[in-house]
């Protein structure tokens, strides 16, 4: 899909460029004898499991996270969310979130307000998306089933303080639920240090791996208070047609997507524990080099933090003298820069930003982003803007 003439500013969509090894593991499963897996007792069936197994390993790992079977399979961020949510929420509970989440974790909490009567605190954060931890006490209820935040905003970068607010909701009970489609894999996340009951996360973004598949860890004793969202064979308990209690299956109905896995296990190999540091402080260089430029541009407003600290390489501009989206379909057709415009599936983050209903013009960083075109995208929104 990369060509030369393409400068792909777009990561916090997913990955443009996805890990070495990531492709020929794909075709290697498919390829070869693609045989299911905990199903049939075969050799191939059984190697294809082992590399099912040390996948969850890798997640568990790279996650800080102790327990390998309570990584569970999901067909993507967005189901996990879902998961999570649905498979916790009844009727009359109140859920705590920040006023920078991503609609899929709006949408289906605002769902089951209208389905169950559920009640949503939406705790608001500061012009610049930043969050004082602090500010969620007064939304914190003695019926508080539920937290849900994302780690880094997917419109302007900016995170949120989760290690105090991890600290907080646990001093009280609270289940905290960790939103990390745009961190994982390009900052170090400790699932325990941060008292997590559940963590989301994509295999295509920062993971580095194949699209329609992400992964959800569960805090073991909170997993028992959640019930599946889907139902149905798992290869194993065949003798009953009640869901099996235990780790992963309660949770893993259905054929698993295999191909996406062998991927997602040849990404996290490459994305060893130093490789995402080494990545977090080049993502972070280049986005200071990217605002230190954007600040010289008078006719762009930065959204967001204006310096590198405190967030990820998801940065966002407003433009002053012309419309964001032709700003955007110039910079592709002109000088082909991939960037995302509008208000990128989160109009509480806009609203927070002072963006909505006009949105942003979205800047992401990711693997394999270099200087060069951080310089070119600077340019080509000089030229753009000034004419
Ligand atoms: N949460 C956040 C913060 C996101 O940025 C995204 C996607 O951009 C999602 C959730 C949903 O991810 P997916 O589309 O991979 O399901």
């Amino acid at each position: 899909m990369f060509t030369e003439s393409v400068i792909y500013l777009d990561h916090a969509a997913t990955s443009g460029k996805k890990a070495p090894g990531v492709s020929t593991a794909v075709a290697a499963y498919l390829d070869g004898l693609a045989a299911n897996v905990n199903r049939s007792t075969y050799a191939v069936s059984s190697q294809a499991a082992m590399r099912v197994l040390e996948c969850r390993e890798l997640l568990a790992s790279r996650f800080r996270f102790a327990s390998p079977s309570h990584v569970v399979f999901t067909p993507g961020q967005t189901a996990g969310l879902n998961m999570v949510i649905k498979g916790l929420l009844r009727p009359g509970d109140r859920v705590v979130v920040s006023s920078m989440e991503h609609n899929a974790v709006m949408r289906p909490l605002n769902q089951l307000q209208r389905l169950a009567g559920i009640k949503i605190d939406r705790v608001p954060c500061a012009p610049d998306g930043t969050l004082d931890p602090r500010a969620i006490l007064p939304y914190l209820h003695e019926d508080t089933r539920l937290a849900v935040f994302t780690h880094a905003s997917n419109v302007c970068g900016t995170m949120l303080p989760v290690q105090e607010i991890g600290e907080l909701l646990y001093a009280r009970g609270i289940p905290f639920v960790l939103d990390a489609a745009q961190t994982a894999g390009h900052v170090p996340i400790d699932f325990g240090a941060l008292h997590l009951s559940a963590l989301a996360v994509p295999g295509h973004k920062g993971l580095l791996g194949p699209s329609g598949l992400g992964a959800l860890l569960l805090d073991p004793d909170f997993s028992e208070r959640l019930e599946p969202l889907l139902c149905g064979g798992t290869g194993s308990a065949s003798d009953s047609e009640e869901q099996p209690s235990y780790m992963p299956d309660r949770f893993e109905s259905g054929t698993l997507n295999l191909p996406g896995i062998f991927g997602l296990h040849a990404a996290l190999s490459f994305l060893t524990d130093a490789q995402i540091l080494s990545l977090d402080e080049s993502e972070r260089r280049l986005a200071e080099r990217m605002l230190d430029g954007l600040v010289q541009n008078k006719r762009v407003r930065v959204v967001g933090l204006p310096t590198g600290a405190g967030r990820v390489g998801v940065i966002s501009i407003d433009c002053l003298t012309m419309d964001n989206a032709e700003a955007a379909y110039r910079l592709e057709t002109e000088f082909g820069i991939c960037t995302r415009c509008g208000l990128h599936c989160a109009p509480s983050a806009h609203k927070t930003l002072g963006t909505f209903p006009q949105g942003t013009v979205r800047f992401s960083i990711g693997y394999g982003t270099t200087e060069a075109d951080i310089d070119a995208a600077l340019a080509a929104l000089d030229a753009v803007t000034a004419g």
